[in-house]
């Protein structure tokens, strides 16, 4: 079984993936995770996506594409998975079809987090991410905090270099360029579900859990 979340960029996404992973033990791929991880490392293609990231550009498709092969043939997911970034472009889902194609995962869906633009500039610019454990707080839930609330790390908090307002506007305006037709390319193709992603968090895990849960009856 797998989801496929589909939003702008802080429309709650990674937040819900992990949440949803953890209660179903699916396995949680975010590509941004993985080329973050990359650029840490300073690997060859952590060196190249280093500056197209900062800048809020995507990456070539056929490096992602790349990626997305490689990790879907991991045998642990098998046992249900999260895409969290993928796809970001009509030829990426394309490709995507295509590997879903030869390797059978049964059910899926593909949730679409809708959330208003100006939203979207405040929620980021007020984001902060843990170095250590990837994990996304607002500046206000972790004020006056030195030790990370999820894997405690101490001064592991930083402004992701995307996430400063001038990039923020980029990134939303080539998502709405390149990212939205996907899905028009997955209507009446797959199971698409809209999702409101100005809603509390607990009411969007809930939402999605039912979604999950109606899949799980049909396995
Ligand atoms: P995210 O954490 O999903 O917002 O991704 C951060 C950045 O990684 C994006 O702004 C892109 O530069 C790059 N990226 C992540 N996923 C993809 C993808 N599917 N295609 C192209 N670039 C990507």
């Amino acid at each position: 079984m797998y989801l496929i979340l589909f939003g702008a960029p802080g429309a709650g996404k990674g937040t819900q993936a992990k949440i949803i992973s953890d209660k179903y033990g699916f396995e949680h791929i975010s590509t941004g995770d993985i080329l973050r991880e990359s650029v840490r490392k300073g690997t060859p293609l952590g060196k190249k996506a280093h500056e197209i990231m900062s800048s809020g550009q995507l990456l070539p498709d056929d490096i992602m594409i790349g990626i997305i092969r490689e990790k879907l043939s991991e045998p642990q997911l098998r046992d249900g998975f999260i895409l969290d970034g993928f796809p970001r472009t009509v030829s990426q889902a394309e490709a995507l079809d295509k590997l879903f194609g030869e390797l059978n995962f049964g059910v899926g869906a593909v949730l679409v987090f809708q959330v208003d633009e100006e939203a979207l500039v405040e929620r980021l610019a007020r984001r902060r991410a843990c170095k250590n454990c990837n994990n996304i707080f607002s500046n206000n839930e972790i004020a006056n905090l030195t030790e990370c609330p999820k894997c405690g790390a101490q001064y592991s908090f930083f402004q992701r270099p995307d996430d400063d307002e001038s990039v923020i506007r980029k990134r939303l305006k080539i998502f709405n360029d390149t990212t939205l037709p996907v899905v028009k390319y997955y209507d009446g193709l797959t199971d698409l579900h809209y999702i409101n992603g100005l809603q509390p968090i607990n009411v969007v895990s809930k939402l999605i859990s039912d979604i999950v849960d109606e899949l799980k009856e049909r396995v």
